[in-house]
């Protein structure tokens, strides 16, 4: 059985990305939080039981916590953080990942300090910025990063991170 799940709806008429047609076809963007949560239980159910690999693309970093086992963070549509999802939950690397971590929404109703996952704005994709993309709004940001572009560098076995100055290297390889 082919079995594609996709998050977002694609543009009427667009073509199917990848090669071979679906016969599943599924989207849980704007669904009630009860109805996503049965949907990706089920996902987890059926990954399960036929051996499925699921690629899950999505704002919600509970979803990604709770049904994936290796996470991707993306900035302005590349990779700059990659590892296990519990380890990057655990220490995150990149300081874009840190901000949006500690935004995720907490069950406390007391706690009243929410802020914005990173401040600032995204900048135009036809003017990326020079250097590292992130720097515009990174609060760690050095002369290093307006010039000089991060590639992905292995921090640790299976973590990869596209950061001069990554918060975690020294914890993960002590
Ligand atoms: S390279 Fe510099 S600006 Fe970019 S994320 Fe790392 S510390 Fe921040």
């Amino acid at each position: 059985m082919d079995l594609a799940i996709v998050l977002s709806t694609p543009r009427r008429g667009a073509s199917w990305p990848w090669s071979g047609s679906p016969r599943r076809f599924s989207t849980v963007a704007g669904l009630d939080v009860s109805i996503q949560g049965d949907i990706l239980n089920l996902l987890a159910r059926l990954r399960g039981e036929l051996g499925l690999a699921l690629l899950l693309i999505t704002h919600n970093l509970a979803a990604a916590r709770l049904s994936t086992e290796l996470l991707g963070v993306m900035y302005m549509g590349r990779l700059v953080e990659t590892g296990r999802t519990a380890d990057i939950f655990r220490l995150p690397a990149h300081p874009y990942t840190a901000s949006l971590l500690a935004a995720m929404p907490v069950a406390d109703p007391t706690r009243r300090d929410r802020s914005p996952a990173v401040h600032g704005e995204v900048p135009s994709m036809l003017h990326r910025p020079q250097g590292c993309e992130f720097h515009t709004r990174c609060k760690r940001v050095e002369s290093r990063c307006r010039v000089g572009t991060p590639l992905p560098w292995d921090i640790a076995p299976g973590r990869s991170v596209r950061c001069h100055f990554p918060l975690t290297k020294g914890a993960l390889s002590s």
